[in-house]
């Protein structure tokens, strides 16, 4: 495994491809360092004596000791221990840790490259590749990010239907030695400072979309990429340091009739794996988020409590009322990923089918309670945040600027007034309003807010998916069964 040095010299390699702001920026440097500050935290965390078992596994190819983050789920206690990572190291750094798309997308592609190849038996090499990619992946400890939401155009029309056919990431010309894709993926989580992107399709596709089913993995400064970066960064602190400084990048990643070698490829023209790929990824990330989501919810109960005693208002009952909602949609959305974690298997729900055996033999989260726990902490994220603002008070909205705070005819003025606690030092209080600041109203917030909303899809896709899979029919049987309509059928008490 490497070090968060290797790490970060590995970056410094990489070809010039990253758009910020009117000017090309190297992946070291000013506007990404608090990015790159947290990606760090995830190879610092394999020698970490408290997270070292939950951040390490040991790679189903080389038997080798590998960064959990680029591991392939052999059973369920591997899903619990990447919920219980991600929970944990979402605490460490205060939100988002940004590694896990990796983890979601090769998952994805590892069920759905062994599909796809018995499509056309023989003809195809996609799992193989997908193997030897993942193993030099998993030997050089590098860092992926999972490229999947397409441009998409006018939302209503199929991929086939839009006026401009690039709206969806496809294959424009198959050749001897590879493929030439184009389109362009938007809001990619990290690209900026990962070593590969992994591609894959937005959505199911129709027997006439069979460019749009491809998946494959380059570098991230691969000739034919051009990256658009958008920067969310903290205010910077010179005296009132915070324990971590977070900031998160999010690139538009334009594929320009790039040109894709036939070992990286590892799904191409097999519609239904690709739209069983892009069920599969946000299947992993929404379970991803039954880990980050009740971190997130973690730092938010701590944020009520702390801003409820500096108000001493502690007692109030709908203060109290507050605290049981922050800490129901947290420990829910945990359960529902710790039962995903616990049900899994290598199988994936088909509409009409019902579960189906899938992949290689990896473990796949359950799907209805990996989509209820994200739906439940998606749809809460405005809600919570409305907690903290009714709590907090006006306060966080115009807090002085640090130089005021500094300033020696302000500071003596502004440590008496500033003072709402008696009981606490001024310095304290400071600090904390600050941070509550952060992560309430800051750009930065504001940006956090919609990940933490529309990451691994929007909730009305959680509840399409909850919908189609739910075995409704058994609760009509159930109440037809009660109504005296009909029997009671064998399955209707016990199936869960
Ligand atoms: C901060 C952040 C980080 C992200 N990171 C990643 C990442 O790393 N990798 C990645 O692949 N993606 C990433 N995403 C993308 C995320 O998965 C998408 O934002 C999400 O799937 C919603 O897609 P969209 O943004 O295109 O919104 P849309 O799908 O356009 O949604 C807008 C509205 O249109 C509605 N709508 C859309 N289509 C239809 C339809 N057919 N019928 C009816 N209504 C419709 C939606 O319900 C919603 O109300 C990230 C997003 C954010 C905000």
């Amino acid at each position: 495994m490497r070090t968060k040095e290797q790490y970060l010299e590995g970056l410094k390699k990489l070809r010039r491809n990253l758009y910020y702001n009117g000017s090309k920026i190297d992946r070291v440097s000013e506007p990404q360092m608090n990015a790159l500050n947290v990606m760090c935290e995830t190879f610092d965390a394999t020698t970490d004596p408290e997270l070292r078992d939950l951040c390490t596994a040991t790679s189903h190819l080389s038997g080798n000791t590998i960064n959990r983050f680029n591991h392939i789920h052999q059973n369920t206690d591997d899903l619990h221990k990447k919920q219980n990572m991600t929970r944990a190291l979402c605490r460490k750094v205060g939100f988002c840790i940004q590694r896990c798309m990796g983890i979601d997308g090769t998952n994805a592609i590892n069920a759905a490259s062994f599909e796809a190849d018995k499509v056309r038996p023989g003809e195809t090499n996609y799992h193989q590749n997908f193997l030897k990619w993942l193993r030099c992946f998993q030997d050089n400890d590098l860092v992926g990010c999972c490229a999947q939401t397409d441009m998409k155009g006018e939302r209503l029309k199929r991929p086939k239907e839009q006026a401009d056919p690039d709206m969806y990431v496809h294959v424009v010309e198959k050749k001897s030695d590879g493929i030439v894709v184009r389109g362009c993926k938007l809001h990619i989580s990290e690209a900026s400072i990962a070593d590969e992107i992994l591609v894959i399709p937005t959505r199911a596709l129709g027997p006439d979309e069979k460019d749009y089913a491809v998946a494959f993995a380059l570098p991230a400064d691969w000739e034919g990429i051009k990256q658009v970066v958008h920067v969310h960064p903290q205010r910077g602190r010179e005296h009132f340091k915070r324990g971590f400084d977070i900031g998160y990048t999010d690139s538009y990643i334009i594929l320009d009739d790039c040109f894709v070698p036939w070992d990286r490829v590892f799904l191409c023209g097999e519609n239904d794996h690709g739209g069983m790929c892009a069920l599969l990824f946000a299947l992993f990330h929404r379970h991803s988020y039954s880990g980050c989501k009740p971190a997130v919810g973690d730092v938010y109960l701590g944020l009520a409590a702390l801003a409820a005693r500096h108000n001493g208002i502690s007692r109030a009952p709908h203060v109290k009322e507050m605290f049981a909602e922050f800490i129901k949609t947290t420990e829910l959305g945990y359960a529902a990923g710790f039962t995903a974690s616990a049900m899994g298997k290598p199988e994936v729900y088909i509409p009409g089918l019902g579960p189906v055996p899938y992949g290689p033999g990896s473990c796949i989260p359950n799907s209805i309670y990996a989509n209820v726990g994200r739906c439940l902490t998606g749809e809460a994220v405005y809600e919570e945040k409305e907690m903290l603002c009714n709590i907090a008070g006006g306060y966080p909205s115009t807090f002085p600027y640090e130089k005021d705070l500094l300033n020696p005819e302000l500071k003596p003025l502004l440590d008496k007034y500033l003072k709402r606690n008696p009981n606490m030092p001024v310095e304290e209080q400071i600090k904390f309003w600050m941070f509550f600041a952060d992560y309430t109203c800051s750009s930065l917030a504001g940006a956090m807010d919609y990940g933490s909303y529309h990451g691994g899809g929007s909730p009305i896709m959680e509840q399409i998916a909850i919908t189609s899979q739910y075995d409704i029919k058994s609760r009509e049987h159930l109440v037809n069964y009660l109504a005296g309509v009909e029997k009671l059928k064998p399955g209707t008490l016990t199936k869960f």
